[in-house]
């Protein structure tokens, strides 16, 4: 257990978008300070934070200033580069820690790593060519996702295969751009779900319930709690969250989401080392929010209740649907979250509402 951060120290945070302001907003509750390292001015975490240094992610000189000004140094982004963590892990403490990065970076390491842990996820194998995938596509009997292995989000670097096995693919793996990819086989899932769960720098791990998740296009749609699934399953999937937690030695919030299969059986498909936008909910409807549990285990305090209070559904608001915040204000139950961002574009983030249920099952 490391000595709580004293008040008024500076956290470190690295990326400036909507999760990096919540965590700002959080880490400001609880008496701390922010610097938010970003290249964009004016980033929605900027708005909300003491100070911003305006560089690259990577950038070696920034990376120096933002350890000697903060006393730790977390992210709001997956695709912080290791090299950078473990840069800034020489003279500051980072969390989540590298080795988080580096798992969930590359869904072949990531997916090789659940299973070690006792962690189903869906078949697998690694592809670089058509060949490759031939032979792949034939062992998952025609059906696959082929993903690119690192940087893929929202859907994006993906293709779907249905009934391929006799071919018709040629040039599948240049259209991803030809460097590592994961050929997936295909879950005839009932739902899906995730998991937010945080461990704390003394081992103590709080666990959200599990949100049912939609996604449109790609793109988290909705979170609804409590999810639709029995007790088992959802202890099932609270259970791999704490085996995740342990074994990569976490200290900070992790997102996991999973398919659920029609007999409630889990497979996880991936997992971010960061608060996650299925957690967007645990604001309205949880004492203590996944920002504030965040902030409170990088700054080393101790965890607070993940108990739900409210039963809910968390919807973002993406691109044109900017245009529903007045009526959702005028809702008494609804409380809405925007990111300070000035366009609206198809597409983008903009914000979140989350619908309280006065009654909880
Ligand atoms: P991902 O980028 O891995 O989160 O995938 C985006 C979405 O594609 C998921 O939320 C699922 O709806 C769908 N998907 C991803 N992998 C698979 C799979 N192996 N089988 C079926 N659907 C998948």
């Amino acid at each position: 257990m490391t000595a709580p951060l004293p008040l008024g120290s500076t956290i470190g945070i690295i990326g400036g978008g909507q999760l990096g302001r919540m965590l700002a907003m959080a880490a400001a509750r609880l008496g701390y300070r922010i610097v938010v390292l970003e290249p964009q001015v004016d980033c929605p975490a900027a708005q909300v934070a003491n100070r911003q240094i305006v560089a690259a992610y990577d950038d070696p000189a920034a990376l120096d200033e933002l350890a000697r000004s903060s006393a730790v140094v977390t992210y709001e982004f997956e695709n912080v580069p290791v090299v950078a963590a473990e840069h800034l892990s020489k003279t500051v403490a980072v969390y989540p820690p590298a080795r988080a990065l580096e798992v969930a970076q590359d869904r072949l390491v990531e997916k090789t790593f659940l299973n070690g842990i006792g962690i189903s996820t869906a078949d697998f194998r690694p592809v670089e060519n058509d060949n490759e995938l031939a032979d792949a596509l034939k062992a998952f009997g025609g059906n696959g996702i082929l993903k690119t292995r690192r940087m893929g989000y929202d859907g994006k670097g993906q293709m779907v295969f249905r009934n391929m096995a006799a071919g018709g693919f040629d040039g599948a793996c240049a259209s991803l751009g030809n460097g590592q990819l994961i050929l997936e086989s295909f879950v005839a899932f009932e739902r899906e779900m995730s998991v937010i769960a945080a461990r704390g720098t003394d081992g103590s791990i709080a666990v959200y319930d599990p949100a049912e998740n939609v996604h449109r296009s790609g793109i988290l749609a909705s979170s609804t709690v409590p999810a639709g699934i029995s007790e088992q399953t959802a202890e099932a999937a609270r259970d791999a969250a704490r085996k995740i937690l342990s074994a990569l030695d976490y200290v900070g919030i992790i997102g996991i989401e999973f398919f659920v299969m029609p007999d409630g059986a889990l497979l996880a498909n991936e997992m971010a080392p960061r608060v996650h936008n299925s957690g967007h909910w645990t604001e309205a409807a949880c004492v203590i929010s996944q920002f504030e549990q965040h902030m409170r285990a990088v700054a080393g305090l101790p965890l607070g209740n993940a108990n739900r209070h409210s039963d809910c559904v968390m919807e973002n608001l993406i691109g044109d649907d900017i245009e529903k915040v007045q009526a959702l204000l005028a809702e008494p139950d609804v409380a809405v979250h925007l990111y300070g961002k000035a366009e609206a574009r198809p597409g983008r983030k903009m914000g979140h509402f989350t619908r309280i249920s006065q009654s909880r099952r």
